[in-house]
């Protein structure tokens, strides 16, 4: 079968020349002096792209290595852990912190809206002795993202140590790590980045290295232990060896994003155009506030199975889409158009195609998706 067009919220399409570049030939990444140069450079671009002068390092593993590196490195038994939750990966966020022995307090906010500001204003004003908040720059499995931009700076004023999982968001919304003082911001290569399954990218701030840094019980891993990795540069050290062919193409992907410089406007308007299509096809979209531009998510109308969407999408059109899991399971259908998917193109063969699948099955919209958003861009 031909390879599919994956308009996935992640992993997403990967642009022919990264591809090239992972395909480029090794050094050894442990001995070599030019690669720890190369991934200073990596790292260096990673910075430009989310604002800041914090350390970031490139981890070797997907996301969720950043997420439970943080939660190794930060929390110690005993620790108030607030745990800011409206949606699946901010529920989850907790149960990370738990089993690095954080005592963990929930603000659960609306699972259809982003974070409320001034409900966690409240919160906060009663309850605020916490030692690092986590919380989610976008939930993927509903589309919906939250005003990090404000919880943040809101965070700091109580000296709370923020850990955003921004996966979904960089490289496809703004983001302003030092404007907005957030203190570790962590990404994956996979979702707006473009780039292959596998690394974790990682921003950490002054006041996040001291915790690290000035810890009573040693941090229990290696793997997920942050302070082994302060002075890799000087030292020209890695805790274990690189993969270096991964790393490649990400700072491929990287370049592409920079060099075209767009992205932001991009994704905003792709977003919009997928938004405004489905409402006008009388369809509804499930976040009542907070849509993501990255990924759209759309409650599955009566009459027809995620199953059957998906599998029509595959079959007839070569096309996968994802649906959600948990309590989203069957209830909706998600697009991912971050990345490489996030152009006209690709966003409208996907739309068509799902206009096809909903007229085979029955379903009637009014009008067609992929007829409004050509109207809309
Ligand atoms: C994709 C993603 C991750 C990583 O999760 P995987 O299931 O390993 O892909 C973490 N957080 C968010 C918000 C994500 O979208």
């Amino acid at each position: 079968m031909k390879k599919p067009l994956i308009m996935t919220p992640g992993p997403t399409e990967i642009h022919e020349d990264v591809r090239k570049a992972m395909a480029q030939d090794i050094t050894n990444p442990d001995l070599d002096i030019d690669f720890f140069e190369f991934y200073k450079q990596t790292c260096d671009k990673l910075k430009k792209l989310l604002n800041t002068k914090n350390d970031v390092l490139i981890l070797n593993g997907e996301g969720i290595l950043g997420l439970e590196a943080a939660c190794a490195s930060l929390i110690e038994p005993g620790d108030r852990i607030l745990c800011i939750d409206n949606g699946i990966f901010g529920k989850g966020f907790g149960d990370f912190a738990k089993i690095y022995g954080g005592e963990v307090i929930y603000f659960e906010g609306d699972y259809r809206r982003a974070i409320d500001l001034n409900e966690l204003k409240d919160f906060l004003e009663k309850d605020n002795d916490f030692k690092l908040a986590t919380l989610v720059y976008c939930e993927t499995p509903s589309g919906i993202t939250n005003p990090v931009d404000e919880i943040c700076p809101l965070l700091k004023e109580y000296g709370i140590i923020s850990v955003v999982d921004a996966v979904s968001a960089i490289g496809g919304e703004p983001i302003e790590v030092d404007k907005w003082q957030m203190d570790v911001v962590l990404g994956g290569s996979q979702k707006c980045l473009s780039a292959s399954p596998g690394l974790t990218l990682l921003s950490i701030s002054k006041d996040a290295w001291d915790i690290i840094l000035n810890r009573n019980i040693p941090i229990k891993s290696f793997y997920c232990n942050l302070a082994l990795w302060k002075n890799w540069y000087e030292e020209k050290w890695f805790p274990y060896t690189q993969p270096i062919s991964d790393i490649y193409g990400l700072d491929c992907a990287v370049d592409r994003i920079l060099e075209r410089g767009d992205y932001i406007e991009r994704h905003k308007k792709i977003a919009n155009g997928v938004r405004e299509s489905f409402i006008q096809a009388g369809l509804e979209l499930y976040p009542l506030s907070g849509y993501s531009n990255t990924v759209t998510t759309v409650l599955i109308p009566k009459g027809i199975s995620f199953n059957e969407i998906f599998s029509s999408m595959l079959e007839d059109h070569n096309i996968m889409i994802a649906g959600a899991f948990d309590y989203l399971e069957n209830k909706v259908i998600r697009i991912g158009h971050m990345g490489e998917n996030c152009y006209e193109d690709k966003t409208y063969i996907t739309l068509k195609a799902l206009n096809n699948v909903f007229k085979k099955h029955g379903i009637k919209l009014n009008g067609s998706l992929h007829k409004y958003f050509v109207d809309i861009m």
